[in-house]
């Protein structure tokens, strides 16, 4: 600390005997820009290096470990009051290095107090009771409920009495007088009731019911949160938009509702026989067989004994082996339609269809768009893991669970994706939510042109951002997703692509989109931070991308380049390109030759694309040195060069790309400019 005290305090002063006499002008130590090239390492990840749970590799270290929570849940559904009433059991187990002193549980529902914070503009259709817990006990024992409301208080090492805090909130704790030895498990058991809340209005978050007819519980019973490497208990709040963060695990579930509901969910049903008519069993039978769409229970097979079995009431028995959330929807009429898809390398798996028979029009194309979407994510990045995929029609529509999404046929192709992430490669959505939205953005974009017959244009979206950087609102995309602001939705969604783009630009699209596919395949039901990816990226494409990824995900800087200035003399052209942004950039020249004179004369780094054109490209380490400018001398053997183009492809971000042709043209428009690349 001492040593290097007095090393910055002897700098300074010898920057301030420059300053004094007046050298600096002439002679100043500093470079014009610095530019930063690694990849800045917090606290926490640093620890992982140390204890070898992840690594510079970027793949799961080999002192990797995630806890496991195994879900036994018995749940009833009361139409007359909207209320859901659980029993639940979940075995813990701890395969952390550390001993537990408590339980953090995540309890959504609570959102519906309207006593909790909740996200700008963010508005719950209903205020209810939240999350209303009867009963609880660790390994058997009762846990006191009626400790003082309020936050989570501190973690005490050293807990006297096993009692539970912050119910109240969306995060509540469970002190444990008895800690969870390492690699030991423990059973945590709950009763809880909640009701599902709607009420007026649409387009509301979260709302899980239309009257007392359709329900689509959601975050819905009280989980166990993430213990992790990185923060051990994820203590975030549940603001609304920024989702998901849950541990893998098996979930076994018995969902008791008025017979001649149609029950759909995460899982595979293991009662269709007590549940199913003979003729839906029947038809379910032969889903596999094509890509038909067939109705399975259809509008005019409606009540106890036609759309289901008969009863009074009945019990749906849905078992998922290894999942991160369970979800499920239920209706006094569903329609259900089923269809399948082929997963490369697997087989045929079923597509689930539930929706309200007014509303078949939404549903008319849904089939073939899923089945798309899980075919083509499956080719792109890694086969669709799961036994089934459900479409569940109601008021939330545009929301992904394991195996099933809420979403017609409007937003059928991105909620598919999520199937992806966070669901197959469970990253942290709160906190980096670019790391599932924005990845989702970006192979949307890849699935629309599929669906086109076309080959995918990332050419624009890169040299997009230029006009964005430097607005006062935008966070850093390593900022908390939760925190976000007003610009969450361009910080989460719109700006991966952007920088995927950019990244395409240096490597290649399809390099982009391989090396991606490796890290899905090395994270596959694990928990990734972005700097696994970001080093298996980087290790995968063989560039030192450090500086790309500090410049896209640690600031809101661009590049705004531009030509300066072109000469000729004799065979040789210098171009000299200027850099006004922090982030660096390749260099990238097209030249466009006049149609006849010399043989055009190969150069090293340039390519020749049509006889009358070629395109020279620079490493980004021609701007490493510190300089603003680079002069490219380009030496063609002679030929008349007729114009000049700066990031010809539209991929580094750019401010006023009405710069970067030679001949400077009179007030191209960036706007225009832009418009030539996207085609
Ligand atoms: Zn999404």
């Amino acid at each position: 600390m001492t040593v290097r005290l007095t090393r910055s305090l002897m700098s300074l002063a010898a920057l301030a005997t420059v300053w004094a006499n007046g050298a600096a002008q002439t002679t100043s130590p500093l470079p014009e820009r610095a530019i930063r090239r690694d990849i800045p390492l917090t606290n926490a990840i640093r620890r992982a290096f140390g204890a070898g749970t992840r690594d510079s590799t970027g793949r799961p270290g080999r002192n990797y470990w995630q806890l496991r929570t195994d879900y036994t849940i018995s749940a009833r559904l009361d139409a007359a009051t909207s209320r859901i009433s659980g029993r639940e059991s979940v075995l813990i187990h701890n395969t952390s290095p550390d001993s537990l002193t408590s339980i953090l549980l995540r309890l959504d529902p609570n959102i519906f107090l309207g006593t909790v914070p909740r996200a700008a503009p963010w508005v719950p259709a209903e205020n209810t009771d939240g999350m209303v817990i009867t009963r609880m006990t660790v390994n058997g024992e009762a846990v006191n409920l009626s400790a003082p409301p309020g936050g989570l208080g501190p973690d005490p090492t050293r807990p006297t009495e096993l009692r539970a805090l912050g119910l109240n909130t969306t995060v509540a704790r469970i002190a444990l007088p008895t800690p969870i030895a390492r690699r030991s498990s423990a059973t945590l058991e709950i009763d809880w009731s909640f009701k599902l809340p709607g009420g007026p209005g649409a387009g509301h978050r979260m709302t899980m019911r239309w009257g007392d007819t359709v329900y689509q519980p959601t975050q819905w019973f009280p989980r166990v949160a993430v213990y992790d490497d990185l923060r051990g208990w994820d203590t975030e709040v549940y603001l609304g938009p920024s989702e998901f963060y849950n541990n893998f695990g098996r979930f076994d579930v018995k969902i008791d509702v008025p017979a001649g509901w149609i029950v759909s969910g995460t899982g595979v049903l293991q009662n269709p026989e007590e549940v199913l008519t003979p003729a839906a069993r029947e038809r379910l039978s032969r889903v596999l067989e094509s890509d038909v769409v067939r109705t399975i229970v259809g509008p005019d097979e409606v009540g106890p004994g036609k759309a289901t079995a008969a009863g009074d009431r009945l019990v749906w028995h849905l078992v998922a082996d290894t999942v991160n959330d369970f979800a499920w929807a239920t209706a006094k009429q569903y329609v259900w339609q089923a269809t399948r898809a082929t997963i490369p390398g697997k087989g045929p798996v079923p597509i689930h269809m539930v929706f309200l028979p007014e509303r078949a029009r939404f549903y008319a194309n849904a089939g073939p768009i899923a089945r798309h979407a899980l075919e083509f994510y499956s080719r792109l990045w890694m086969p669709y893991e799961f036994p089934q995929l459900t479409l569940q029609d109601g008021p939330s529509a545009g929301m992904e669970y394991p195996m099933v999404i809420n979403s017609n046929q409007g937003a059928a192709d991105h909620e598919t994706g999520h199937q992806w992430w966070p669901m197959m490669v469970s990253n942290n959505e709160t906190w980096y939510g670019w790391m599932d939205e924005g990845f989702n953005q970006y192979m949307n974009i890849l699935s629309a042109a599929d669906t086109r017959q076309q080959p995918p244009n990332l050419d624009g979206p890169g040299q997009s951002y230029g006009r964005i950087s430097g607005t006062e609102a935008e966070p850093p995309m390593m900022w908390n997703a939760n925190y976000a602001g007003p610009m969450y939705g361009f910080q989460t969604y719109s700006k991966t692509p952007l920088m995927l783009s950019m990244l395409g630009g240096i490597v290649g699209d399809s390099a982009v989109q391989r090396a991606h596919a490796e890290w899905a395949r090395a994270w596959a039901f694990k928990h990734p931070s972005p700097w696994d990816y970001l080093f298996f990226m980087s290790n995968a494409l063989k560039h030192d991308l450090g500086w790309f990824w500090y410049y896209w995900l640690f600031t809101t800087e661009s590049v705004d380049g531009s030509i300066q200035d072109v000469t000729t003399a004799g065979s040789q052209t210098s171009v000299v390109v200027r850099q006004d942004g922090q982030m660096p950039s390749p260099v990238v020249l097209k030249v466009q030759f006049a149609p006849t004179g010399p043989a055009l004369r190969p150069m090293r780094n340039a390519t020749v694309v049509d006889g009358v054109s070629a395109v020279v490209t620079y490493p980004v380490d021609v701007w490493f040195a510190g300089s603003r400018t680079f002069t490219a001398v380009l030496d063609f053997g002679g030929r008349a060069i007729e114009r000049i183009t700066l990031d010809p492809y539209c991929r580094f971000p750019d401010r006023d790309p009405g710069d970067n042709a030679w001949p400077r043209e009179a007030a191209v428009p960036a706007q225009a400019q832009t418009g030539g690349c996207r085609g």
